[in-house]
């Protein structure tokens, strides 16, 4: 196997049968049969066959996923529309009503709906637990538990869930366990090194890098990817052919542009923990983190994402967080992160539609927390932009 960084160029080159250096976009629904009928039956049934019809799959989609399974060290990967489309696909294709479900209090907005309003509905019982608390997740465990789902570094707080304390749990209970790899991106962090069996994606976010493409990964074993494509042929979020060619374009600069986004992160993070006006930093490169060593034992970066605190109580929090927001120049006020650009966004106020107030407080969300995605800009820029949007909060 050659390394990392050659792989994001070449690895899965044979769905390309075309003699063009670039992959070409097959913008088309669907494939004709040739001579060797018998060949097109096999076709219509093969597991994410590229060249049958679109929701089967297609070769671009097939290339990016092969790269994508490599970085994930799993036998395959299976791609689709958006990150929420990987999420919900790979968790029905695990459990059925009846079972039930151990997670942790912190996840994505999506995700927690997921499970909060539509499991629930379909008779998947879910059981959330602190996810700093290993034993938690132990305790959890009931007779029809299925599935241990987990988010690390989650979002918007940067808790971390232990991996190999999850993958041997997982193996201890032969039950299977799933990790959201978003915000670590496989540059940081590899799950499966830590026995995980299931690492899903949104791969809008650090994969694709550019925001300007939705998508989702489901990484695992060849038959959990069989299981999760059988899925997906009903459900039918399938990648379109263009977002799909934007990802594998993409991900050949994931690994230049996660090092220097970690890079850039940790010098910002450094620069905050200076600043008055500043309360808090979280950051998971920072010695501060109260679980930097498990960070420093599971990950290999302290990815571009990081929290801070704006001095003052709620109401005043509140105000000067709007106020920032409203002052910087280049990190702009928009949803998503994972991109070349950097975004700061303010969560007691985007996603107070989602959570209500008692599940703000567990997913550890204050009025005066701002979230940042730092981007590949030059430091010094990122560093003048908040200087300048801190100036007058005392
Ligand atoms: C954005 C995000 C998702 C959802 O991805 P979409 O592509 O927006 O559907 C899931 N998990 C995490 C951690 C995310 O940041």
């Amino acid at each position: 196997m050659s390394h990392l960084e050659t792989n994001l160029i070449h690895q899965g080159k044979q769905f390309n049968e075309s003699k063009a250096v670039v992959t070409p976009i097959y913008q088309t629904s669907t494939y004709f049969a040739d001579e060797d009928l018998q060949q097109y039956i096999v076709a219509a049934t093969e597991t994410k066959h590229p060249t049958f019809y679109h929701r089967h799959g297609n070769p671009t989609n097939s290339q990016a996923a092969a790269i994508i399974a490599g970085l994930e060290k799993t036998e395959d990967a299976l791609l689709l529309a958006t990150g929420m489309a990987a999420i919900s696909t790979a968790i029905l294709a695990v459990v059925k009503a009846g079972d039930h479900i151990v997670t942790q209090n912190s996840l994505y907005s999506g995700a927690m709906l997921f499970f909060k309003e539509f499991l629930s509905d379909y008779g998947v019982s879910v059981t959330h637990v602190d996810q700093k608390d290993n034993e938690a997740f132990e305790r959890a465990i009931q007779e029809n538990t299925k599935l241990i789902y987990i988010e690390t570094p989650s979002n918007p707080n940067l808790d971390i869930t232990d991996l190999a304390f999850i993958g041997e749990l997982g193996k201890k209970h032969h039950i299977m366990t799933m990790v959201d790899n978003t915000f670590a991106s496989p540059i940081n962090q590899t799950p499966k090194d830590f026995g995980i069996d299931v690492v899903v994606h949104s791969a809008t976010k650090y994969l694709g890098g550019h925001s300007d493409l939705t998508a989702g990964a489901i990484c695992g074993s060849k038959d959990y990817i069989h299981s999760a494509w059988r899925r997906s042929l009903v459900l039918g979020a399938s990648l379109s052919p263009f977002d799909s060619w934007l990802l594998l374009r993409g991900l050949k600069t994931l690994s230049m542009r996660v090092k220097q986004i970690n890079s850039n992160a940790s010098e910002l993070a450094k620069w905050f923990e200076q600043q008055p006006a500043i309360k808090h930093v979280a950051y998971i490169g920072l010695n501060s983190h109260p679980q930097y060593e498990l960070a420093q034992k599971q990950m290999r970066g302290g990815t571009g994402m990081l929290c801070i605190e704006v001095i003052g109580d709620e109401e005043q929090a509140y105000i000067h967080a709007q106020s920032i927001l409203n002052k910087l120049q280049i990190f702009a006020n928009a949803a998503s992160l994972g991109g070349v650009e950097s975004l700061v966004v303010h969560p007691a106020s985007m996603w107070g539609s989602h959570h209500d107030k008692t599940q703000k407080k567990t997913s550890g969300i204050t009025p005066g927390m701002l979230r940042i995605s730092v981007g590949i800009e030059h430091i010094d820029d990122l560093i003048a932009d908040f200087e300048n949007a801190l100036a007058e909060i005392k």
